[in-house]
């Protein structure tokens, strides 16, 4: 029996036709959420839209980190790291079950562009932008090549320097993305996935309406809405031209980024490593049983939709784990799954995809029109603050306090009940049953990969797909043919180049 604290989103379309909002949100990705529940906890009244699911953008393709960002102080983007050890601190405390300390290592080779020395240096750096310091991230320390390799054996021992230890925080994007919106709800906002912006109503220079189609059903229907905001990630220029029929008010340079689900490596850390090829940092991460490895930076022109891992990104990250790790003969055959994201990095002058800036823009892109984009998933609570604060500007009228840094994110998931389907991560039939009534999962993609973590583990082929599809049919009424499609929809998503599923 589901306990009644929990919220139950329902999936209601007719709840965002019949009124006209203070504010109306296109995009369901962790930019969106957090706008929509920093403006409902402040007593606006919210609608949100999203053509798919939530997060199923790149707030579901992340590295999945919460963090300072170590990488931009060699870039001096202080104020980015300051803000987001910040927010890091922020983060651990409004949703502790979704955002958990981790623990890095940093090895220095002979020979590395980034000695011990820098990269010690880089480390005080880090501690001193932390504002106010969390006990489950404490200070770094340094750590002697012995150390390094008695905490992680599979680091080769030849011509290691040592070791810098540090700490950041890990989290379920997807589920801190679904919990953000739920809690929206829960505090009045209507958010409805699903349903894609097709285009703007317009008089003049104000915009009076979202035109929408529900996925589901093909209907369509106007959002009507004092202001608008337009956080739609990647997707920005897109809606932006269907906003102001010219030009997009923002403009990307957007970057493919791939993550390889490969047999566990970490013993005890995160391994934060620098390329010997090109120099760049890459994350191994313990991830459950297994261990995450990523990412690529490449620049990326074609449809954000298209986005996928292709044999290269493959061939580049198995290159680099190779060299962190030699004795683990880790081919592509091993590779559990992998996924693709993009980012939306503001289009810059800096040709290097991974020096272009993680800041954000937000611009007033028509008298009652807001676009945001870029910064970072550990951003993003900020970065909604400060969305809500012009939103408030626009509807002239006094802000009122923004509460979301001293309200907890309140965890969706009680005591599991039923059939264990997956010990890591750990799922049983009641969290299916949840997503069905109360988190608006219509799809078996929105369970296997976002409702649950499934689909990023050694669980998310089609056996454990087959039992979960069956499980949905029952809270769906689906017939024996949509189920089946179901199945084959996912199991045709997670076939990579090399998924082994
Ligand atoms: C590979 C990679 C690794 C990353 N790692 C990290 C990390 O470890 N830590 C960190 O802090 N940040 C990280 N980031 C950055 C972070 O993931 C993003 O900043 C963040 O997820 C962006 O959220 P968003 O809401 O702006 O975009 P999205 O999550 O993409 O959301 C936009 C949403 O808009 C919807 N949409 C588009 N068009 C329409 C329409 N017409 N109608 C309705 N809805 C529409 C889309 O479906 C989508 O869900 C990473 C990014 C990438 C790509």
């Amino acid at each position: 029996m589901l306990a009644d604290r929990r919220q139950r989103m329902k999936r209601n379309p007719s709840e965002l036709a019949n009124k006209t909002f203070d504010l109306a949100i296109v995009g369901g990705g962790i930019l969106g959420a957090g706008i929509a529940r920093d403006a409902a906890l402040r007593g606006l009244s919210v609608a949100l839209v999203e053509k798919g699911d939530f997060a199923s953008g790149t707030s579901s393709r992340s590295t999945k980190l919460v963090h300072g960002g170590l990488r931009y102080l060699e870039h001096l983007s202080l104020g980015l790291v300051a803000e987001s050890c910040r927010e890091r601190g922020i983060l651990l405390d409004m949703a502790p079950h979704l955002v958990k300390p981790l623990s890095f290592l940093l090895p220095a080779y002979d020979g590395d562009r980034r000695s011990l020395g820098m990269l010690r240096l880089g480390t005080t750096i880090y501690d001193w932008l932390t504002p106010r310091r969390h006990s489950a991230t404490p200070r770094h320390r340094t750590l002697s090549a012995d150390e390094a390799i008695a905490d992680e054996p599979s680091l080769p021992r030849e011509h290691l320097q040592g070791a810098v230890l540090f700490y950041d925080c890990q989290m379920d994007d997807a589920r801190l993305c679904l919990e953000t919106v739920l809690d929206a709800c829960r505090h009045g906002a209507a958010c409805v996935n699903y349903c894609e912006v097709t285009g703007f109503r317009r008089t003049r220079d104000r915009v009076e309406a979202l035109q929408v189609v529900d996925q589901v059903t093909g209907e369509s229907f106007d959002v009507k809405a004092k202001c608008f905001v337009n956080a739609t990630g990647p997707w920005v220029e897109r809606v932006g031209r269907l906003a102001s029929r010219d030009s997009s008010p923002i403009s990307l340079n957007p970057t493919k980024g791939v993550h390889l689900v490969v047999p566990r490596i970490n013993q005890k850390h995160g391994i934060y490593f620098q390329s010997k090829r090109d120099r760049r940092m890459i994350f191994l991460l313990p991830w459950g049983d297994d261990s995450l490895l990523g990412t690529t930076d490449t620049q990326f022109t074609q449809p954000v939709d298209a986005v996928s891992t292709d044999a290269s990104d493959v061939a580049y990250l198995l290159g680099q784990l190779r060299e962190l790790a030699p004795s683990r003969a880790i081919t592509a055959r091993d590779i559990i799954t992998t996924f693709a994201g993009v980012r939306a990095l503001i289009r810059s002058d800096q040709r290097r995809p991974s020096r272009r800036s993680r800041e954000e823009r937000i611009v007033v892109s028509c008298e009652n029109c807001l676009t945001v984009a870029g910064g970072k998933y550990t951003t993003f609570r900020a970065i909604s603050e400060k969305v809500v604060r012009r939103v408030y500007r626009i509807l002239g009228r006094k802000p009122a306090k923004c509460r979301t840094s001293v309200t907890p994110l309140p965890n969706q998931q009680f005591a599991a009940s039923g059939i264990q389907i997956a010990a890591s991560p750990k799922v049983h039939e009641s969290d299916i049953i949840l997503a069905c009534t109360s988190e608006m999962a219509i799809m078996l993609e929105d369970v296997m990969r976002r409702r649950t973590q499934l689909a990023l583990s050694r669980h998310g082929g089609i056996e454990v797909a087959t039992q979960i599809s069956h499980l949905m049919a029952n809270q769906l009424d689906w017939d024996e043919t949509t189920r089946s499609n179901q199945l084959d929809e996912y199991l045709d998503m997670r076939a990579g180049p090399t998924a082994n599923g």
